[in-house]
């Protein structure tokens, strides 16, 4: 499943662009927040797998073979946390776009309306999730067998890895919101999901 996905990478892996300016989220995420979430921890994520990876037999491999390869290795973690991480923040970058939340594309809101009953209980379910997140860690809507869930993974723990086909995904560790809304993690998770969300990259990964 993940060597499929469209996401893949070349090694060495690079840092793709943000989607859209380092202001465009603002006021909900300011640019301070975008500038150290993407140009330094993102970008840390990036550099020290490189250097993890170099001259072992991960060197050359897409992102999704090293994370799949990788999982619940103990002899890995280190690879492990830093390829999930590199490919988790280029996802969430891409759940989130200017002026988005609203409604679902039509391909979409019959799936969610069939798993949650309608689009706000959806939204009650993720931001449920991310509050109920012990520390560090990561609130998705999955397609699994089918049907939309919600799933929370800690730290850097990947959906894809346990099942389900990953269509957005909230960053919750703090970095994502200290700056801005210092503890209030359900005051960032909820402007997230009502001005931000990007639905219709939620319906792109459907296919
Ligand atoms: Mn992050």
């Amino acid at each position: 499943m993940m060597s499929e996905h469209k996401m893949s990478t070349a090694s060495p892996h690079v840092l793709p662009p943000l989607p859209y300016a380092d202001d465009a989220l603002a006021p909900v995420i300011s640019a301070q927040t975008i500038t150290f979430h993407y140009g330094k921890h993102h970008k840390g994520y990036v550099d020290t797998l490189n250097k993890l990876v170099a001259g072992t037999e991960f060197a050359g491999l897409p992102l999704e073979k090293i994370i799949a390869d990788t999982a619940a290795k103990a002899d890995k973690t280190a690879i492990f946390n830093n390829a999930a991480q590199a490919w988790n923040h280029t996802f969430y970058w891409r759940s989130l776009r200017p002026k988005g939340g609203g409604e679902p594309p039509a391909v979409l809101k019959p799936k969610i309306e069939a798993a949650f009953g309608s689009v706000d209980a959806c939204k009650k379910e993720l931001s449920t999730a991310a509050l109920a997140q012990f520390g560090s860690g990561w609130v998705w809507l999955v397609l699994d067998g089918g049907k939309l869930a919600v799933v929370k993974t800690g730290n850097a723990a990947v959906p894809m890895t346990t099942g389900g086909t990953p269509l957005l995904c909230i960053d919750v560790w703090e970095h994502a919101y200290y700056l801005d809304y210092q503890n209030r993690r359900a005051d960032y998770v909820s402007a997230v999901l009502d001005t931000l969300i990007n639905w219709t990259f939620a319906a792109e990964n459907l296919d």
